[in-house]
């Protein structure tokens, strides 16, 4: 058993969140813990039931649509690991404010700013509950840490998820937001 918990490894896109989740399951399972992985369903970029870095290392996880799905493997599990959790909304707050009740210890890892540049506001208040690290990637174009995700190309659909040929990490004086709208689904988010 492991003491009751949240940890958020958060930062913009490129920064190594998902290579530092995944190096803490390892850590997690060698200690004896039994760990259980989840992503959200929307990110099928490199698998639909993998948690999977941009350098490729990779996890089985379990696709779930809504936080209180997490209920369904408390009894199996010591640490529950939760990638992409910007997709969430608010409810993801209340779902880690239960499993702590339940003793569990939830390892998130997501965004903390859309390609706007905006916070996510439930990102946002997990980082003043969890023991947070916030992760730097590095400027595509002048090589300085980088905290933005910057959209390459123009928004299609309100398609948002993407990967390399769509984004890439910019520091705050290189990020520029999209010209386009943000979506009322994401501004919904909070
Ligand atoms: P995150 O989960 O924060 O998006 P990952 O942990 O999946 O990041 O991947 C971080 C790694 O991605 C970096 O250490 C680097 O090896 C690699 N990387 C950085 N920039 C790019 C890029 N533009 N395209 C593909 N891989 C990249
Ligand atoms: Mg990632």
């Amino acid at each position: 058993m492991v003491e009751a918990g949240v940890e958020l490894i958060c930062g913009c896109m490129f920064s190594g969140k998902t290579t530092r989740l995944l190096q803490r399951v390892a850590e997690l399972q060698a200690a004896g813990l039994r760990v259980s992985s989840f992503k959200h369903a929307l990110d099928d970029r490199y698998s639909a039931t993998a948690i999977v870095s941009h350098a490729g290392a990779s996890l089985p996880a379990i696709p779930i649509r809504t936080p209180g799905e997490l209920f369904n493997y408390v009894e199996a599990s010591d640490v529950l690991v939760v990638d992409e959790i910007h997709f969430f909304g608010a409810d993801f707050l209340a779902t880690c404010h239960r499993l702590i009740q339940q003793g569990r210890y939830v390892i998130a890892a997501g965004l903390d700013r859309d390609m706007w540049g905006d916070e996510f506001p439930h990102v946002r208040a997990l980082m003043s509950m969890a023991h947070t690290l916030v992760m730097q990637g590095v400027c595509a174009v002048c090589g300085l840490p980088a905290n933005r995700t910057h959209r390459k190309v123009p928004l299609l659909n309100n398609d948002l998820v993407g990967g390399p040929d769509e984004f890439e990490a910019r520091c705050e004086e290189h990020f520029r937001p999209p010209t386009a709208p943000k979506p009322e689904h994401i501004m919904g988010l909070a």
